[in-house]
């Protein structure tokens, strides 16, 4: 198996950043180890990887969840809920952008392929629960999509935050595609990202991993403002 870009383990939840696709997405993994039920987010690409993940560590996935709907972050979405069973995840502002997977692919000359059937949406302080734990908080994070959300996992030492294409290490998402909208961007950061404790470890969208520490003292793109 191919070594994480991150892992953390704690009180029986692993959790494993893995980068797929030509735009080396961050797709995160989190599994219970003993129920071994899994959540997936951002299962973007590389098909045949994330089904041979999910069997080595013979997992159950029970939830496809999305920090958006950009194709590079959800283009393996349809085909493992058909495989799995698992529910599609995702903001209900989101939904238009994933209706339009296809063309977003073009645009970047790619063939991906169309939609699946969400299941249930997501909203600021929603919870996500593996195993009728609740190991996630929902933060609605926009700017870079309309329905951009955040994962905040607080039970973790130290906390963790998934923070899609919002915020990455020194620098943020894009503003300028569909629903994108700078100052609006730069407030969900400061608003729901910078109030999180300093040593929260922050999972991008792409890229490596940084602090909010770190971002808070050294974001070029926050700092300015
Ligand atoms: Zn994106
Ligand atoms: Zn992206």
């Amino acid at each position: 198996m191919i070594s994480p870009l991150f892992q953390q383990l704690h009180d029986g939840l692993n959790v494993k950043l893995y980068p797929v696709g030509p735009l080396q997405s961050n797709c995160t993994l989190i599994y219970d180890e003993t129920t071994k039920e899994a959540i997936l987010v951002d299962p973007g690409d590389d098909l045949n990887f994330i089904l041979e993940l999910i069997n080595h560590y013979q997992l159950k996935v029970i939830t496809l969840l999305h920090t958006h709907a950009h194709f590079d972050h959800i283009g393996c979405t349809k085909r493992l809920k058909e495989q799995s069973g698992s529910k599609i995840v995702m903001h209900q502002e989101e939904i238009q952008l994933y209706s339009e997977i296809e063309q977003q692919g073009a645009m970047f000359g790619m063939n991906v392929e169309g939609p699946g059937v969400v299941d249930d949406t997501i909203t600021h302080n929603s919870t996500i629960k593996l195993v009728a734990r609740e190991i996630m908080k929902t933060l609605h994070t926009p700017g870079h999509t309309r329905g951009g959300c955040s994962f905040y996992l607080d039970s973790f030492d130290p906390p963790l935050v998934i923070t899609g294409d919002t915020l990455f290490r020194l620098s943020i998402g894009r503003t300028d595609l569909p629903g994108g909208d700078y100052r609006t961007i730069i407030n969900s950061i400061k608003e729901h990202l910078f109030c999180l404790p300093d040593e929260t470890v922050v999972l991008p969208g792409h890229g490596p991993t940084t602090t909010i520490k770190d971002e808070k003292s050294h974001n070029p793109f926050v700092k300015q403002q």
